[in-house]
């Protein structure tokens, strides 16, 4: 079920599209998510037809039917990227083509039809095309694309739809710590899994992150800024956080973090961690680890730093570990310079201030 690979985009230009003046006010301080750019990209399948009328158009409310299956079993999946302002003035993608594999393997575990990897990414090309005076020119902002795709087939019978629709909207968004990186805190929940074996824990689908609500709810009522998942046998060993992946630094300067397992997101940045780590002559751990290998390596040092890392907020340190048997810190809780090297290195190739020879920056 792929295919789309030449997809022939009409490009529809926004016939009122906001000024440049109050698109400059926009991206002052755009938080995140909030504001969006003026167009969207669209493109329709249909079983039997493949993918079809491809658009970029005006960005507008969808109209969707009350039985839509989406609507009713969430046959949904989405993505997210950020095109950058790069230091040579130019405009960059980072990894998109691992967002494009990301997808196809998301695509595949929902049952929905995949896109090829050459739609997906001359999709992504058209909207920031078309919507690059929207990327943030200042050293911190970027342009958050969100490709996602939906089962529109009007139809409440359990099964496949057989139509979807795929979009791409674009958003600019700020810098993610205003006033230099701060460590989080996490609650590690007692009462919530996140994905079982065999369920849908290494697709990037809706319905995943719907669960994780409440237990996002628990961590703020808890006084934490992020949740973090124990596995869903045992409930022993770490998955990941809410919305990044997990790694622990140890006293030898070596890194340790969750296996690929199909219950965790396979995190592109934590891919990216990976690669610079090793390249820098750092051993790189994929095992599980206890959440009590977590507490008694901090109080002894073992581990000495904590870092999530995802496409939002890059790296970010983890300074306090809250659960209800108590909570703990990860060193002085503060942000460690293992985990502030591995950002600075990451956020240089992104921007374009370091070479790039993994040949990532697109
Ligand atoms: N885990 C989850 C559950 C996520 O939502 C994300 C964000 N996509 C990540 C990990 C990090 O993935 P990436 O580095 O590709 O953004």
């Amino acid at each position: 079920m792929s295919g789309g690979d030449n997809l022939d985009f009409e490009i529809r230009p926004n016939p009122a599209p906001v000024t440049a003046a109050e698109r400059d006010a926009l991206l002052v301080n755009p938080g995140f998510g909030r504001v969006f750019t003026d167009h969207m990209v669209t493109v329709r399948y249909a079983d039997g037809k493949g993918w079809y009328d491809a658009r970029v158009e005006a960005r507008a409310p969808i109209s969707i039917d009350p039985a839509s299956a989406v609507l009713h079993y969430a046959q949904e999946i989405f993505e997210g990227l950020k095109a950058y302002k790069m230091a040579d003035g130019g405009v960059a993608m980072f990894r998109p083509d691992a967002n494009a594999a990301r997808f196809a393997q998301s695509a595949q575990r929902m049952a929905m039809p995949q896109l090829s990897q050459a739609a997906f990414l001359q999709s992504l090309r058209e909207i920031i095309r078309i919507d690059q005076d929207w990327i943030p020119q200042n050293d911190e902002g970027s342009l958050y694309l969100r490709p996602f795709a939906y089962a529109s087939e009007v139809f409440l019978g359990v099964r496949p739809a057989l139509e979807y629709l795929y979009l791409v909207i674009a958003s600019p968004v700020g810098a993610y710590f205003s006033g230099g990186v701060k460590p989080v805190s996490v609650w590690v929940t007692p009462d919530f899994t996140r994905a079982a074996p065999g369920g849908t824990g290494a697709a990037k689908c809706g319905g995943n992150y719907a669960a994780g609500l409440s237990a996002q709810a628990e961590a703020i009522e808890n006084g934490c800024d992020q949740v973090v998942y124990l596995d869903a046998v045992e409930r022993k060993y770490v998955d990941e956080l809410g919305g990044m992946n997990v790694f622990f630094v140890q006293a030898d300067g070596n890194l340790l973090t969750p296996p690929l397992t199909g219950t965790i997101l396979p995190g592109i940045t934590r891919d990216s961690v990976i690669k610079l780590a090793e390249r820098a002559g750092r051993r790189v751990e994929e095992r599980p680890v206890s959440i009590d290998e977590w507490r008694e390596g901090a109080a002894s040092g073992q581990i000495r730093e904590a870092f999530a890392c995802g496409t939002a907020a890059v790296i970010t340190p983890i300074g306090t570990v809250k659960s209800p048997e108590g909570s703990f810190t990860v060193a002085d809780g503060g942000s460690g310079s293992v985990t502030m090297a591995i950002r600075k290195e990451l956020v240089d190739i992104q921007r374009g201030r370091a070479a790039d020879p993994f040949g990532w920056v697109h």
